[in-house]
């Protein structure tokens, strides 16, 4: 279907109403935008009748006004989309206009249809406390008229019981437009909740999946969300991405002599002092799985953050976390291998993870307790 079709049709405000961004702003702008098509279209086969057919010029001549004012409405909402102008030009245009309407077409025995369905019009183009104020206006000019018998409806008939049932039949629509303009914002406010309390319970689910448990990291899941979008967004930058991993030296001994308790405690206090050194908030540490973690930086000097990098070994000796007698070393340690890259040279994520992998298999070759840093590859 052509885009200017699919506009004229009110795609755009139908979609607006499924998508619940804002129902009720989108319901009102659909029901004010179809209300005043319709409206258009009847005083347009007004004018054709009254020209044509009945040859009642003043009426021909009210009817077509009416079209054109209605027709400034439907323009001025579709191009602005405030509702709330449009809501009260249309209400003032009808309040000021079904009264004349009314007195020049005193003959017609429908009149008074049209004239209760004004209290409805206001309440949906306006909601119902806005509405109410107009409705009160415009019965007070129509039982005014009324009164001083100007509009003489029902075919010149016009008793009291006319006032009478003019007076309840403006009290009972403007009594349902209102209990279905309350519904209908009970409904909404309601949606509205629900969608709000869905958009946190979404967003601590999101948080929570992306968490590792034990160490408040992120979990390996994000990590490759996070690379990929890294490398996405650094394809055409002069800067570079480091990554590294880092894992925990003969942590299967620790486990056994602790026992898996501690393990954890020990995995914390790793974890906890990686977090600690890279704290620029877009450095990113990962717990991969295990004793291993991983980082990801962005810096233009990245030999400098290499090796800045991997003085974490010295950081977590620092901790002194007495290791099991079995090992070397008094204390915890680890090993890193690290490897930066202009991501530009890289075809994929497991190019770089491969590759500070090796470096780390070579850290743990050449006696663990140490980083291995892979040089970037020269600027291409
Ligand atoms: P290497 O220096 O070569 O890395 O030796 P390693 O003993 O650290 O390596 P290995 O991969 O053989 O052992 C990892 C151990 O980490 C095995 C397991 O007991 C321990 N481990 C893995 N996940 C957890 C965990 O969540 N909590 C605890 N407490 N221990 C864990
Ligand atoms: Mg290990
Ligand atoms: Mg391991």
């Amino acid at each position: 279907m052509k885009d200017w079709v699919r506009k004229l049709l009110g795609k755009d405000l139908f979609d607006a109403v499924s998508s619940l961004e804002n129902p009720r702003h989108a319901f009102r702008t659909l029901l004010l935008t179809m209300v005043i098509a319709v409206l258009d279209l009847v005083m347009l086969g007004f004018a054709l009748l009254h020209y044509f057919y009945t040859q009642d010029m003043p009426l021909a001549i009210a009817s077509i006004v009416a079209a054109l004012v209605l027709s400034v409405a439907f323009l001025y909402l579709r191009t602005t989309q405030n509702i709330s102008n449009t809501g009260h030009f249309t209400s003032a245009a009808i309040v000021i206009f079904l009264p004349i309407y009314a007195h020049l077409n005193q003959n017609d025995q429908f009149g008074l249809f049209w004239l209760f369905v004004v209290p409805f019009l206001a309440v949906a183009f306006n909601g119902y406390k806005i509405g109410l104020a107009y409705i009160l206006v415009y019965s007070v000019v129509i039982m005014s008229e009324a009164h001083l018998n100007i509009g003489v409806w029902e075919a010149g008939n016009w008793t009291h019981l006319s006032t009478l049932r003019l007076l309840v039949g403006l009290l009972v629509f403007t009594a349902l437009a209102t209990v279905l303009d309350v519904a209908n914002e009970h409904l909404n406010r309601r949606i509205e909740n629900q969608r709000r309390k869905e958009d946190v319970y979404l967003s601590k689910l999101k948080k929570l999946s992306t968490i590792d448990g034990l160490t408040s990291l992120y979990n390996r899941r994000h990590f490759n969300d996070v690379l990929n979008q890294k490398i996405k967004e650094l394809k055409d930058s002069d800067l570079y991405l480091t990554f590294f991993i880092l894992d925990i030296d003969h942590f299967k001994h620790y486990n056994d002599h602790y026992g898996h308790q501690k393990g954890d405690q020990a995995l914390q206090s790793v974890a906890a002092v990686v977090r600690q050194f890279m704290k620029r908030h877009h450095d990113l540490v990962f717990r991969m799985g295990g004793e291993e973690f991983a980082g990801i930086l962005v810096s233009d000097t990245p030999n400098e953050t290499s090796e800045w990098l991997a003085q974490l070994t010295h950081e977590v000796e620092r901790l002194k976390i007495p290791h099991s007698p079995v090992v070397k070393e008094p204390f915890l340690t680890i090993s890193i291998g690290i490897f930066s890259a202009q991501v530009n040279d890289l075809s994929c994520i497991n190019t770089i993870y491969k590759t500070a992998d090796k470096a780390l298999y070579q850290a743990k070759f050449q006696g663990r307790n140490q980083a291995v840093i892979v040089k970037p590859l020269p600027r291409s």
